[in-house]
């Protein structure tokens, strides 16, 4: 049985790691949101930055 896993993103600016699995309730991201499924104009929660921040984790 494969399940996909949702990759998750780390900002490279600050650390914050965006976890698909629980989407960001501060920017009323619901769980289950895809990093590239964000809302146009979603930022890190922490330091502010932009997606293209980001960097895949492993
Ligand atoms: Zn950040």
């Amino acid at each position: 049985m494969t399940e996909q896993k949702l990759q998750k993103f780390i900002c490279t600016n600050c650390g914050y790691v965006y976890d698909p699995a629980n989407g960001d309730v501060m920017s009323h991201v619901p769980p289950g949101t895809a990093f590239e499924h964000l809302p146009e104009g979603w930022v890190c929660p922490v330091c502010y930055v932009t997606t293209d921040q980001f960097d895949p984790v492993d």
